[in-house]
């Protein structure tokens, strides 16, 4: 099973109809339809991306596919998270997702970076609700992809998040997922 699709069976487990949750790296807008189906016409998708390409071509994506409702796009980096979302729903987001490094097909300088991964993963499991989900893909092939997955899991374990990672291949630089868990408001 692609890495990918694991996220999705383990998100499925969580998400609700009328659930709020982030899209943080909403790349070719894949997640970002999966979750606006999972979340249903009451819910809420919340979609970052730095990339303007981006943000068109998942639009045309959630229009074709008549979502348009369920998704409020930021183009803007998500280390701001917490500047676009209201305080009212921190603690009220029931999943967060996150497909690091470069669009496929895009600009390979538009690249996830550690500093900000890293601070967008802090607010998001500050948003989190209790009993969310966080999934993350990243990937350590390409160059400053390894030093992105040691911090991530460096960060991890100095918060004592509670986490299950799941390798997409047997290779030492095959993608990793992180599924994280929050059991109890800290
Ligand atoms: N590597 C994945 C796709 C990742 S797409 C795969 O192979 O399928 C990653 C997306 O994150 C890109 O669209 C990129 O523009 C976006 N991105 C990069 N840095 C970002 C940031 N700081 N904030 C929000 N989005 C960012």
């Amino acid at each position: 099973m692609r890495l990918t699709e694991r996220a999705h069976t383990e998100l499925k487990k969580f998400l609700n109809p009328g659930d709020q949750v982030i899209d943080a790296t909403t790349g070719n807008g894949y997640d970002t339809v999966f979750l606006a189906r999972q979340v249903g016409t009451n819910g809420k998708v919340f979609a970052f991306d730095l990339q303007a390409e981006s943000i068109e071509e998942s639009t045309r994506l959630i229009e074709a596919e008549k979502l348009v409702q369920r998704v409020t796009f930021f183009q803007s980096c998500h280390s701001k998270i917490s500047e676009f979302l209201p305080v009212e729903i921190k603690g009220g987001i029931q999943a967060v997702t996150f497909n690091l490094g470069y669009l496929p097909g895009g600009d390979k300088q538009m690249i996830t970076h550690p500093d900000t991964t890293l601070s967008a993963l802090v607010q998001s499991y500050e948003y989190l609700s209790v009993n969310g989900i966080i999934s993350l893909i990243a990937y350590r092939g390409h160059d400053g992809g390894n030093r992105e997955y040691n911090q991530l899991i460096e960060l991890i374990k100095k918060m004592k998040w509670s986490c299950q990672t799941y390798p997409g291949n047997e290779s030492d630089h095959s993608p990793m997922l992180f599924i994280i868990r929050k059991f109890k408001t800290d």
